[in-house]
C-alpha cells in the first residue's frame, strides 16, 4: 500500500534511504546485480540478493538467498531482510511481484515490469507516452499476418509478444512467399486457422531501414527527477551486442532528441530508477523506439569508467531518493563485450603489457563476471576502452584478434 500511494503521486512522502542503515534486496543475482551491489557497496550500502544459483556472480560479493525466483518462501525472506527491494531482470514472477510489493517497499511497482514484459503492452504505453514506434500489427494466425503484411508493406519483422530476447522469437519477411514459414517459425504448434483460445500472441513490425541503433538510459527518482545519459550507438553480432560507442556517430541534434525521448518515457511511464530505451536511427533522421527495459542494461556499460556517474549508482540514487548524478561523459569509450568464446584469450591477454593500447593511447577497463559456466554467447564481461576518440577503441578491437570468430 505504501508504495501504491508514493506512486499515486504523494512525491513527497517519497522517502529517502540513507547509506550506512539501509539494505538493498535484488531480485536476481546475475552481473547486473553484482555490478549494482558493488555499486551500492561504496556507497555505504548493504545488499542481500535472491538467486537459484549457489555461485551467482552477485552472491560472490554479497550475501545471498539461494532459492528459485517463484519460490515465495523465499520472497518473504528477502522482504524482511531488506529496506529497499529492486531487480535485476524483467521476467520477475507476477505472484512473486505482488508479494514484495505488498510486504515490502518497492519504488519501482510492477507495474512497468507488466508493460515491459510484452511487446504490445510496451508499444502501447511508448506510444500514450507521444513517443513513435515502428508501424505495427497485432497478430494471432496466418489470415491476420497476411493481411498486416499486406498493409504495411514488405519488409517487416514479425516477433512474438513475449518471450523473445537477443533476437530470438522473430524472423525478418521480405517476400510474401515467406509468410507462411515465418508464422510457423514463430509460432511453432500455432494453428494457421484457428479458435479465440489458442491464438498466438505476436507482433508484425514494419521493417526500419535504420542507419544505427542508439540506446539511451534515463533515470527518474521516487520524487520524480529526471536525468539521461549519453546515447550509445550500438553493434550487433548474431543478435548480441557486441559494442556500444559513445558518444554515438550521429548529430549533436539527434543525440539531444533521442535523450528528450528517453526522458519523456521515463516520466510519461512513472517509471522509477533505469529505464533503457533502445531506438533506431533512419538516414533522415526520424527515431523509432524498438524497446524498453526497466533495469541497468548491457548498453549502458560503458557509464561504469566513462562518465561522472554511473548507471548502477545512479539506479541506486534513483530507488533510495538520493539527488541523481550527473551523467557527463568524462572521454569518448567504446565498450566491447567478452563472450564466452572470447574469455580466454582477454583473460591471457591481461597478463601482459597491452603495447596496442600503449601506442592508440587508450586506457581498456576490464569488468570480469564470475559467472563459473563459460559457453559461446553467454556474457562473462565487458571491457570500457576509454580512448581520446572511438576510431582507437574502434582500431583496439580489430587489431588485438580477439573478437573475429
Ligand atoms: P529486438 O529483440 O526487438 O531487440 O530485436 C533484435 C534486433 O533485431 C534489433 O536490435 C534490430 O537489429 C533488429 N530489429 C528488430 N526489429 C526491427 C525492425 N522493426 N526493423 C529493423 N530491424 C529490427
Amino acid at each position: 500500500m505504501r508504495q501504491e500511494e508514493l506512486r499515486a503521486g504523494a512525491l513527497d512522502a517519497a522517502r529517502t534511504l540513507l547509506p550506512g542503515r539501509t539494505t538493498i534486496g535484488v531480485l536476481g543475482g546475475g552481473q547486473l546485480g553484482r555490478m549494482m551491489a558493488l555499486a551500492g557497496s561504496a556507497m555505504g550500502y548493504r545488499f542481500v540478493a535472491l538467486d537459484p544459483a549457489s555461485d551467482a556472480p552477485c552472491g560472490q560479493v554479497t550475501p545471498q538467498i539461494t532459492a528459485a525466483y517463484n519460490d515465495r518462501g523465499a520472497a518473504r525472506e528477502l522482504a524482511q531482510r531488506a529496506d529497499v527491494i529492486t531487480y535485476e531482470f524483467e521476467n520477475v514472477d507476477a505472484g512473486v511481484a505482488a508479494l514484495l510489493t505488498e510486504e515490502s517497499y518497492v519504488p519501482q511497482g510492477s507495474e512497468l515490469l507488466y508493460t515491459t514484459q510484452h511487446r504490445l503492452r510496451e508499444k502501447a504505453a511508448i506510444e500514450a507516452a507521444g513517443v513513435p514506434v515502428a508501424p505495427y500489427r497485432k497478430v494471432g494466425s496466418l489470415a491476420e499476418l497476411t493481411a498486416a503484411a499486406a498493409d504495411l508493406g514488405l519488409p517487416c519483422v514479425l516477433k512474438t509478444a513475449t518471450g523473445g530476447y537477443d533476437g530470438k522469437g522473430q524472423a525478418v519477411i521480405r517476400q510474401t512467399e515467406e509468410l507462411e514459414a515465418a508464422f510457423r517459425q514463430v509460432a511453432p504448434g500455432a494453428e494457421a486457422q484457428h479458435g479465440e483460445s489458442e491464438a498466438p500472441e505476436l507482433v508484425l513490425e514494419k521493417f526500419v531501414k535504420f542507419k544505427c541503433e542508439i540506446s539511451v538510459i534515463a533515470a527518474r527518482s521516487t520524487s520524480g527527477e529526471v536525468k539521461s545519459f549519453p546515447p550509445a550507438e550500438n553493434i550487433h553480432v548474431d543478435n548480441i551486442l557486441h559494442l556500444s560507442i559513445v558518444p554515438a556517430r550521429v548529430s549533436e541534434e539527434i543525440q539531444q532528441r533521442a535523450c528528450g525521448l528517453a526522458e519523456r518515457l521515463v516520466s510519461g511511464l512513472n517509471a522509477v530508477g533505469l529505464l533503457a530505451v533502445e531506438m533506431f536511427v533512419t538516414e533522415d533522421g526520424e527515431l523509432f523506439v524498438n524497446e524498453l527495459a526497466p533495469r541497468p542494461h548491457n548498453s549502458g556499460h560503458y557509464t561504469m569508467d566513462a562518465c561522472m556517474t554511473s548507471q548502477f549508482e545512479q539506479h541506486i540514487r534513483a530507488i533510495c531518493n538520493l539527488p541523481l548524478g550527473e551523467t557527463t561523459l568524462l572521454t569518448p569509450v567504446v565498450m566491447v563485450n567478452v563472450l564466452g568464446q572470447h574469455l580466454d584469450g582477454v583473460i591471457q591477454r591481461t597478463g601482459h603489457p597491452d603495447e596496442t593500447a600503449k601506442r592508440l593511447g587508450i586506457a581498456p577497463k576490464l569488468h570480469i563476471y564470475g559467472k563459473t559456466e563459460s559457453k559461446n554467447g553467454r556474457k562473462m564481461g565487458h571491457i570500457n576502452l576509454l580512448c581520446k576518440d572511438t576510431g582507437d577503441g574502434l582500431s583496439w578491437v580489430e587489431q588485438t584478434n580477439l573478437w573475429r570468430n
